[in-house]
């Protein structure tokens, strides 16, 4: 135990969902050390407080008990002792993301930002980690760990010691723990494994085949060699799980089960297609975000909001390259890419709030807005996930056309790359556009003013049809329907009638979880939480189908439970908005070739 900071983690109680930790700190501080547990865990933006899953702290030096001070929720002082001070607390781990920790007697994850507390003034030296395997009989059959931090003596998925330089290096390092496939390939001189966990009846050759074409793909376009020698893609498979978090030199992904592909069907389902969206998203952050980043992260501050106006150009612009390089390294058919860049046109069209957030404030505001969404999201803010990929799509066909195709995004993000290879800044609240300018010597100035800081909608539509794109608006032909696709038959069947809310089922009949602005369900007073008990009189069951019955004009009569109050309300339902995308190539619009 050489390291000035040491931690060893158990998985001491599965059942209880209970990992314990023995933290040692070599040379505490001698005017009383302080340690502190991040607020927040980077790539997640939002204050998440992880020091509310800890349980009582206790401190021990050779010299006998030492008093802990709670200096604020989330750190804490000893009192002065000569060293080595050891320090011991359990944290609660049952939370079933990537962002946090997990522990039952299936399977065990965790970030180090829910479990290692950061001692303060050592955090910039080398720092040790011993994972313990569980006792016997505590969980199901005998565990390996997956982690992709440097072992120091443990054998591969082996528990055992490992080592950090320092303590932001250690916290970019997620663990998993229990019954896992491991699936290695090589591209570009650089070993990749994919950790599979869950029970899953999935074809893991077929997915280790097209993520190779895909990692591959992106360290080309940022030119080689890869910024890491080994990377870890993690994947949970589970029930009514998605998310992804981007680290360093590994990801922690979640995703459906049945998203991966079935031995013996070559198809490419819509799930699958989402699923290696997923694993391309968060490597493209490798380059993006995770080295290339805003200097309000140059160092991270875990210990308050890092605010920054350039999410969209770490988010929306590797949400823009995740879906492109499936289509540029020939994993999907342009098609298909064209149909999920429409429903993103669908979903970003579907808000109002586009009109009253610009792309610039929703990434200032991701942490108490697009973070903590309500049922007023849709009509007050934007995403700079999905307006920002819309934007960068846009800035990349901007490019494309004013350069005569002589420069692309992949220009500025080449740029963006080598200036942080040479000097590792991190990129002001203004350098990001001026850096675009200077890769593509083309003035986009008010192009940035209209797409970052303006509510108005995207010149989209002709820089598509400039690429050979028409786009093509629709009503949805139900609520399902998310865009991507003309309708199956030209028809003259008068427009559908809707009242511009979104439901979802109740026990009691159909609960509006969102009324939208300019909707009929609006102005006649109805609000979000309203239980819709009947529509004309008859027990509500299906909002479509019984509003189907009447055309766009027609004044319906609902009767709504409110807090328990009965209440009727008379809607003049509306035609539906023209809000469903489809795009029509001409040809195989350039910009997609996998020579682009
Ligand atoms: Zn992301």
């Amino acid at each position: 135990m050489s390291h000035p900071v040491h931690y060893r983690i158990t998985a001491a109680d599965p059942a209880a969902h209970l990992f314990s930790i023995e933290m040692t700190v070599r040379r505490p501080a001698a005017d009383g050390q302080v340690f502190r547990l991040p607020r927040w865990i980077p790539g997640s933006y939002l204050l998440r407080d992880f020091s509310r899953h800890l349980g009582p702290l206790s401190a021990r030096s050779a010299h006998g008990p030492v008093t802990l001070t709670a200096l604020d929720n989330h750190s804490w002082q000893a009192a002065p002792c000569h060293g080595p001070l050891p320090l011991s607390y359990t944290a609660y781990a049952f939370d079933l993301s990537v962002r946090g920790a997990y522990l039952d007697r299936e399977r065990g994850f965790f970030n180090p930002t829910s479990l290692c507390l950061e001692a303060v003034g050592q955090s910039g030296q080398s720092h040790g980690l011993r994972v313990d395997a569980p006792a016997p009989g505590t969980v199901s059959g005998d565990w390996r760990l997956a982690g992709p931090l440097p072992a120091a003596g443990a054998a591969p998925f082996g528990f055992g010691d490992f080592v950090a330089a320092r303590y932001a290096a250690l916290i970019d390092h997620p663990f998993e723990l229990g019954h896992f496939d491991v699936v290695p390939f090589r591209v570009c001189n650089t070993d990749y494994e994919i950790v599979v966990s869950g029970r899953h009846r999935g074809d893991l050759d077929r997915l280790a085949r097209d993520v190779a074409r895909i990692c591959e793909w992106q360290i080309r376009l940022f030119g080689e060699p890869a910024p890491f020698h080994r990377y870890q893609f993690q994947l949970f498979v589970g029930k009514d799980v998605y998310g992804g978090l981007e680290h360093r030199d590994s990801t922690a992904l979640m995703a459906s089960r049945d998203d991966l592909p079935v031995h013996g069907d070559d198809t490419l389902s819509d799930g699958y297609l989402d699923l290696l969206g997923l694993f391309s998203h968060e490597h493209f952050h490798a380059w993006n975000v995770k080295r290339i980043k805003p200097a309000a992260f140059t160092p991270y501050d875990l210990s308050q909001a890092a605010l920054t106006s350039l999410l969209w150009a770490f988010e929306g612009v590797t949400s823009y390259y995740d879906d492109l390089t499936l289509v540029r390294s020939g994993v999907v058919p342009v098609e298909r890419y064209l149909a999920q860049l429409a429903r993103t046109l669908t979903a970003v069209q579907r808000g109002s709030g586009r009109h009253k957030q610009t792309l610039a404030e929703s990434s200032l505001d991701a942490w108490t807005k697009y973070y903590q969404q309500n049922e007023n999201s849709p009509n007050a803010i934007v995403s700079y996930y999905q307006k920002g990929a819309l934007a960068a799509l846009a800035l990349d066909l901007k490019i494309r056309q004013d350069s005569h195709g002589a420069r692309s995004l992949d220009d500025v993000m080449r740029a963006l790359w080598r200036r942080w290879r040479d000097t590792g800044a991190g990129i002001g609240e203004t350098e990001w556009e001026r850096i675009a300018q200077q890769a593509t010597g083309l003035d986009l100035g008010a192009f940035f003013d209209q797409a970052i800081r303006s509510t108005a909608d995207l010149p989209l539509q002709a820089l598509l049809q400039d690429a050979g794109v028409t786009v093509a608006w629709r009503a949805a032909q139900s609520g399902a329907d998310k865009g991507g696709a003309p309708l199956p038959t030209a028809s003259d069947t008068p427009p559908r009638a809707v009242i511009g809310v979104r439901s979802a089922a109740d026990p009691a009949g159909i609960r509006l979880t969102h009324v939208l602005d300019g909707g009929a369900a609006q102005a006649a007073g109805l609000s979000a939480g309203d239980v819709l008990v009947a529509i004309d009189g008859l027990r509500a069951s299906d909002l479509e189908r019984q509003l189907a019955r009447h055309r766009p004009g027609d004044s319906v009569r609902l009767h709504a439970f409110r807090r328990d109050e009965l209440l009727a309300f008379d809607v003049i339902v509306q035609a539906a908005p023209a809000d469903t995308c489809w795009l029509a190539p001409q040809d195989t619009p350039l910009w997609l070739s996998p020579a682009a």
